[in-house]
């Protein structure tokens, strides 16, 4: 497959047209809006594409065709639905300073929440009501986003778990293929999810990469590394 032109460049990925009018190629930066750390795309490349085929398995349709190389991977053309789904198992980030939870209470069951992407707006919190007013998707889709969410979440935590990673919360992105199927796009990596070592409480994620963006690298690969067993790259 030959790739094309420049499609679309968001902080994290560029995205390119093939010569295939469904399929796409998104390339990992080494950036996040933020300084560049080397090989960081790579990794999160890797990462994002492993919990894709292991959810793929699970019954979780997504965008992912192939991995290409170290930093891109072949993905299926959506139409991207404007939400940010975020999935809670613990509190954290914006959900202690909205209700005021502690920061690491365990969530007496998982929480979802619906933030409309909209960069004008600042990413406001929405619920289904206003996504329908907006035309975001249809009620029908929203209830196959909820579902697949839920699922996701419980596949990831065990998977994780087992790993010595507890996972706290996750953003997630659905896209409608032309058929009107919806699927999982965008990625899962550490820069999305928060994850704290299950032992220590150790933040593993784009928390730590904050305070210390050298680090993000290592906890990438540490995590892919418990992965796949010592079998990567
Ligand atoms: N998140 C993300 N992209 C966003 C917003 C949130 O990947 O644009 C992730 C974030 O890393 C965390 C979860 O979604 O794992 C919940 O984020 P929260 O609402 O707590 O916001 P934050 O405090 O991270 O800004």
């Amino acid at each position: 497959m030959e790739k094309k032109h420049l499609l679309y460049e968001g902080r994290a990925k560029r995205v390119y047209a093939t010569d295939d009018p469904e399929l796409l190629i998104a390339a990992y930066k080494d950036s996040r809006g933020t300084a560049a750390v080397p090989g960081r795309g790579a990794v999160n490349n890797r990462v994002s594409v492993c919990l894709m085929q292991m959810l793929e398995r699970e019954g979780i349709p997504t965008h992912l065709v192939e991995q290409r190389s170290d930093r891109e991977t072949v993905i299926r053309r959506v139409h991207i639905i404007p939400l940010k789904v975020i999935i809670r198992n613990v509190a954290a980030g914006s959900l202690c300073t909205r209700i005021g939870l502690p920061e690491g209470t365990r969530l007496r069951s998982a929480i979802l929440e619906y933030y409309y992407r909209s960069a004008a707006l600042g990413d406001p919190m929405i619920n289904r009501y206003h996504a329908f007013e907006l035309q975001l998707c249809t009620p029908e889709e929203l209830s196959v986003i909820d579902r697949y969410a839920f699922r996701i979440n419980d596949i990831l935590k065990p998977f994780l778990r087992g790993l010595g990673v507890d996972l706290i919360d996750c953003k997630l992105e659905f896209g409608r293929l032309p058929d009107g199927t919806i699927v999982l796009a965008d990625e899962i990596t550490p820069d999305t999810c928060r994850l704290w070592d299950a032992e220590t409480g150790e933040k593993l994620d784009r928390d730590r990469f904050r305070r210390d963006p050298g680090r993000a690298k290592d906890v990438s690969e540490a995590i892919l590394r418990r992965m796949t067993r010592g079998n990567f790259v």
